[in-house]
């Protein structure tokens, strides 16, 4: 049975879309078979795991709107083993589009339920909000991944993020669980960047993984390739460290 994490922090360029793309190839690398699902309209996840946009004939907005299976929208990526359910620009509507509708909260939880037996992880990646489609991916979710930028206003926004967490815990999942805190593009030269790791891990304890992303080009250079950072360059520090922090996330669910 898959285990279901959703990558989320309503702030953008937080690295939500790059930690999904790269772990997820990371543990396919290591022998899992994973599944990404993109919730966010950009399509970031989509376009940077080798999808042409040109080519989508169905994505998650079909899922989500018109309840078509979710098998019906799954692709194969660049990286073996690794498959994506895409977004495209379309799912910009789906907020407003799934308002009125009964369950409206559940849809992607009865959809991801239908594949679950068939990966092991399934990464579902969001958009910088927390709206309805957000609340969708926390109610399908087992658990909650944070990427949490290192820099100055890191830890503000978080407390709305676990209120978020907290009533969808209420409402739709009781078990929801936090899957791990990650730190970003973090810079170890400077004072700024460790003070914030200390302060991330001073407020979420052992929630935090050990490994921490630094600053790496070649993990930005790697979407406009539309591949993950290990087979764009597997000799990269970005690389290193994405399959470091898979290591990690299979060791916490007692997985090798
Ligand atoms: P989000 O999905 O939270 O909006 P992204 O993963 O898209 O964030 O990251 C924002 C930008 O920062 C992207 O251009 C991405 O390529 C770049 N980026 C993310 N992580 C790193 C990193 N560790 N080193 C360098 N650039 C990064
Ligand atoms: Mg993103």
């Amino acid at each position: 049975m898959g285990h279901v994490i959703a990558l989320a922090n309503q702030k953008g360029g937080v690295g939500k879309t790059t930690t999904t793309v790269n772990l997820g190839a990371s543990l396919a690398t290591l022998g899992k078979k994973v599944l990404l699902i993109d919730t966010d309209a950009q399509g970031n996840a989509t376009s940077g795991s080798g999808i042409q946009k040109s080519t989508i004939e169905r994505d998650v907005y079909d899922v989500l709107v018109n309840e078509m299976p979710i098998k019906e929208a799954i692709l194969p990526t660049a990286h073996p083993d690794m498959d994506i359910v895409p977004a495209t620009i379309r799912l910009a509507g789906a907020e407003l589009e799934l308002a009125p509708v009964m369950a409206r909260e559940l849809r992607l939880k009865q959809a991801v339920d239908k594949v679950r037996e068939e990966y092991d992880y399934i990464l579902i990646d969001n958009p910088p909000s927390l709206g309805l489609v957000t609340i969708n991916t926390f109610s399908a979710a087992d658990s909650i991944l944070i990427p949490v930028q290192a820099e100055y206003y890191a830890l503000e926004g978080l407390g709305q993020l676990m209120n978020n967490m907290q009533l969808v815990e209420q409402h739709f999942n009781p078990d929801l669980e936090v899957e791990g805190v990650l730190l970003t593009m973090v810079d170890t030269r400077t004072n700024l960047a460790n003070e914030v790791v200390e302060s991330v891990r001073e407020y979420f304890g052992s929630e935090v993984y050990q490994t921490t992303i630094p600053r790496n080009v070649r993990l930005s250079e790697a979407p406009s390739h539309g591949l993950p950072i290990i087979d764009y360059d597997n000799k990269s520090r970005g690389a290193e460290v994405y399959l470091e922090l898979a290591k990690e996330v299979l060791a916490a669910h007692g997985d090798k």
